[in-house]
């Protein structure tokens, strides 16, 4: 077991060494053999001695594991530091590909960032953040994966005493728009630049050496970052907590807390429990990344241009981007969900009525667009499967009027329309009362049976389960989940 730690050729204010505390009983909750095997990495990782390093009881060979300085913009509000006040980065492995991926823990033990925290995470935020990631994955959505789930044998003290637990998260990259912060408000800019061309090496190599690079690998955050805003959108999911500290450079979902997916389309939805104002409501996520990304364009106008007119006028229309990709890739993902053609301008509107549609009759998201791929070309008595999921499901017939005038232009069979849309509506998310019950289960008693299995079914999101269907639909209504939380 061994990794690089590349890390080390950043500035050295960016990064503490500091080894993981161990703990007192530590074991496995979950472990990833398939990300393990897709990465190359060799199978003492999952045994007694990977058991030992991941949870701090013995240290990796040759390694020097480091907490990262970050600063950011929490709802908004400067903070001059945060870091990994509970993350230790082990470091850097390379698959086959010679790609390299950052494996980090998240609940190892105090850092010089952890302020007046403990370092440590529950176990309940763990098994969370593991079903979130595996499942953004298996929808095709970038993200951070896990690797392991361990449960550390003791307590952590929270609202009440809870189990601890370790998660193993793997990366493309742990550098945040709060990293580029972090050193631009120090005014260092040298050390920015030295930042800057580290993350163009590891993921945009061909921008090395020209001169405008640092507005070329901006475009390319912005770019992927507004692509990755349609992906989270056209599943229903919801961040909850997009400061710019979570806010990935390479555009991946990072740093699950109090994030949630919709049942009903509500386009102002909220579930965390911190976010009083709505600032990273659903339908709010696209603005707030513009703004996490006018952060990151602050922070690097001294490498664009040394005229700081010229640099900002060049950020700022570079940073326009965003809606234009933004909007093209949301609109062209709903517009085929619904068996579309996106490059036919009144598809694309009859599509996006469907969103106001589902919004103004409580209809559930997922159940809508998947059933939607079960029906005809001409109206029957199958389209009551979706018909009852509006409140008025004459609304429905008046737009599935249009929207068959549609399909009749494409001229493509039922069968193969079907199992078009099947491809792009997964049948199963990760609703909330699911992980809920899966939580539970694991921190109540222990049971890790419920992750496991919802696991399983939210591998192949795309496939009919028909042995466990009642998870494809929404939940009962004493059994919604409207309130989640950071859990750190
Ligand atoms: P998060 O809400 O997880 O994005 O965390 C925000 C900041 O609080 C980060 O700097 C975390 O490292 C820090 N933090 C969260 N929980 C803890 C904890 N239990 N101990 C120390 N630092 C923490
Ligand atoms: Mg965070």
């Amino acid at each position: 077991m061994r990794l690089a730690q590349t890390y080390l050729q950043l500035p050295e204010t960016l990064y503490a060494p500091t080894q993981p505390s161990s703990v007192s009983n530590p074991s496995w909750v979950a472990f990833n053999h398939a990300l393990l095997s897709d990465l190359g990495l060799d199978e003492s990782w999952s045994g007694p001695k990977g058991l030992a390093v991941l949870s701090g009881q013995t240290p990796l060979d040759d390694s020097t594991p480091l907490a990262m300085a970050y600063a950011g913009h929490q709802f908004g509000h400067w903070v001059p530091i945060l870091g990994d006040g509970r993350a230790l980065m082990l470091g850097q492995h390379q698959d086959a590909n010679g790609k390299s991926w950052d494996i980090q823990l998240k609940g190892s033990g105090p850092t010089p960032f952890s302020r007046n925290g403990d370092g440590r995470s529950s176990l309940g935020p763990v098994v969370r953040e593991y079903l979130a990631s595996e499942a953004m994955a298996a929808l095709g959505i970038p993200t951070t994966r896990a690797l392991a789930a361990i449960a550390t044998g003791e307590s952590v003290h929270r609202q009440s005493i809870e189990p601890g637990g370790i998660l193993v998260r793997v990366a493309q990259s742990h550098i945040r728009v709060g990293t580029f912060e972090f050193l631009a408000r120090l005014g260092d800019v040298n050390a920015t630049q030295t930042l800057l061309d580290f993350c163009i090496q590891r993921h945009c190599p061909e921008f090395l050496g020209n001169a405008d690079r640092a507005l070329q690998w901006f475009e390319w955050v912005v770019s992927r970052t507004a692509e990755l805003m349609a992906q989270w959108m056209q599943v229903g999911f919801i961040h909850g907590v997009m400061n710019t500290d979570n806010c990935s450079v390479v555009g991946e979902t990072l740093d699950y807390g109090p994030f949630g997916f919709l049942d009903a389309f509500n386009p102002t939805q909220v579930y965390s429990s911190i976010d009083h104002a709505g600032r990273y409501a659903y339908n709010q996520q696209p603005a707030i990344a513009t703004w996490n990304l006018a952060r990151l364009a602050e922070s690097l106008l001294p490498l664009i241009d040394t005229d700081v007119d010229q640099a900002t006028e060049k950020a700022q229309s570079t940073l326009a981007v965003f809606p234009q990709v933004f909007q093209a890739a949301f609109e062209s993902a709903i517009t085929r969900k619904v068996g579309l053609d996106p490059t036919q301008e009144n598809h694309c509107q009859i599509a996006m009525h469907f969103l106001d549609l589902m919004a103004n009759n409580d209809a559930d998201m997922t159940w809508s667009f998947r059933r939607l791929g079960s029906l005809s070309i001409a109206p029957d008595p199958k389209d009551e499967v979706v018909r009852a999921l509006f409140d008025d499901p004459q609304a429905f017939d008046a737009w599935a009027v249009q929207w068959r005038a549609c399909l009749a232009q494409l001229n493509e069979d039922d069968e193969r329309r079907g199992a078009r849309m099947h491809q792009i509506n997964p049948a199963f998310i990760l609703r909330n009362h699911l992980a809920q019950e899966a939580v539970d289960a694991a921190v109540e008693s222990f049971d890790f049976g419920p992750m496991n299995k919802l696991l399983q079914v939210l591998e192949k999101p795309f496939d009919d389960q028909p042995e466990v269907e009642a998870w494809a639909g929404p939940p009962a209504p004493e059994a919604r989940v409207l309130t989640t939380f950071c859990g750190t």
